[in-house]
């Protein structure tokens, strides 16, 4: 198997290198690449089946990037709710520690597209340990969210040492990495990495899975080696119009997901990120989708559909509405549409 850093090497980085794989017209794409950093993988090149195919799309730049006048940079606040450069607390119990600035792959809808792979994202030892400082001093922190970038960038050593860092503090129960790398990238998830891992549990990742043909026998292997250390696995999906935006897709890939023994968490509504309007879906979309998931298949394949509200206020579930009434007796439509009815006090049947 090719080596991760190789395959990472001969990354695709501009339109005009990605027209020796496909015939398109890459002239319109390169001002697009310079707002937002183009890299594409051969691993994920290998699974671009056709010019604007769902993984095309995720992946390659579009001019609809630079006209868009309704979303803004930092649409979650994150800015805002850092205290010290690099983390986000935004919850009484948990934070998040940005600890890469790079990825295997530049996700053209990315949440952190404002500084993700440019030198806006400066993530150094000293940022990294300032933020390790500011968790040992605020022991309601009980969980700590590891992202970027994408922290599988970082060489085993370094993992192993932050990890260990972080379990060292009394306060912190669980650590959760957030990482699309299975997805993007599955060679990077190699036997000794996983054992790195397993080390420092209670560990928890969340990969990042949008559609079923990511779902390949590489990265089946991949979720199969961190699922065999003991890390339970779950993904979170970004909701993205002309990609996933529809039940049969979704319920592919998270039946999918559910074999390779990640369980699907969130599916989030795509935030108010510049650059991204153009993948954005109407909220009525993923709530009806989501009616037609739930019930309907394993109620282990079916995440949360959520909006990360603007400002930093937080995650919201969106979630079909079935209740018709409450009162003495709660009433209701079930998956399928029936009327059904719930008494609630046993007295007053
Ligand atoms: C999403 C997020 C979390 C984690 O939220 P969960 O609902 O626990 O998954 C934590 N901190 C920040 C800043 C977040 O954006
Ligand atoms: S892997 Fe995650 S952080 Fe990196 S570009 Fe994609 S969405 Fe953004």
């Amino acid at each position: 198997m090719t080596h991760w850093k190789e395959i990472l090497q001969n990354s695709v980085n501009s339109p005009t290198e990605l027209a020796r794989h496909f015939d398109f017209d890459c002239n319109v794409l390169e001002a697009t690449n310079a707002s937002f950093p183009m890299r594409i993988n051969t691993y994920y090149l290998s699974l671009i089946r056709s010019v604007n195919d769902p993984l095309w799309k995720q992946a390659v730049p579009s001019p609809l990037e630079i006209n868009d006048s309704i979303c803004i940079p930092d649409p979650l606040a994150e800015e805002d709710l850092s205290p010290v450069p690099n983390l986000v607390h935004k919850y009484p119990d948990r934070v998040l520690l940005l600890v890469a600035s790079e990825c295997a792959m530049y996700c053209r809808f990315c949440t952190r597209k404002r500084k993700v792979g440019t030198p806006k994202m400066a993530i150094t030892e000293k940022s990294i340990e300032e933020g390790i400082r500011y968790i040992r001093e605020n022991p309601e922190i009980r969980e700590v969210l590891i992202s970027g970038g994408d922290p599988l960038m970082l060489s085993d050593k370094k993992l192993d040492s932050l990890l260990g860092r972080i379990r060292a503090i009394p306060s912190v129960e669980v650590i959760r990495i957030g990482t699309r790398m299975p997805c993007t990238l599955p060679m990077r998830i190699t036997k000794e990495l996983a054992a790195i891992f397993a080390k420092h549990h209670p560990l928890y990742i969340n990969t990042h899975f949008n559609h079923p043909d990511e779902l390949t026998k590489e990265a089946a292997l991949a979720c199969t080696t961190l699922a065999n250390a003991g890390i339970p696995l779950g993904c979170q999906t970004v909701l993205l119009k002309g990609v996933n935006d529809n039940a049969a897709i979704l319920k592919k890939l998270f039946l999918g997901l559910l074999r390779i023994r990640v369980k699907p968490y969130y599916l989030f509504q795509g935030d108010l990120t510049k650059g991204t309007n153009h993948f954005r879906t109407h909220s009525s979309t993923g709530i009806k989708i989501m009616r037609e998931l739930i019930g309907n298949i394993s109620g282990m394949a079916v995440p949360t559909f959520a909006l990360d509200a603007p400002g930093g206020k937080g995650k919201i579930p969106l979630t079909p509405d079935y209740i018709l009434s409450c009162g003495d007796e709660l009433l209701f439509h079930n998956y399928r549409g029936k009327f059904c009815s719930y008494p609630e006090n046993g007295d007053s049947l």
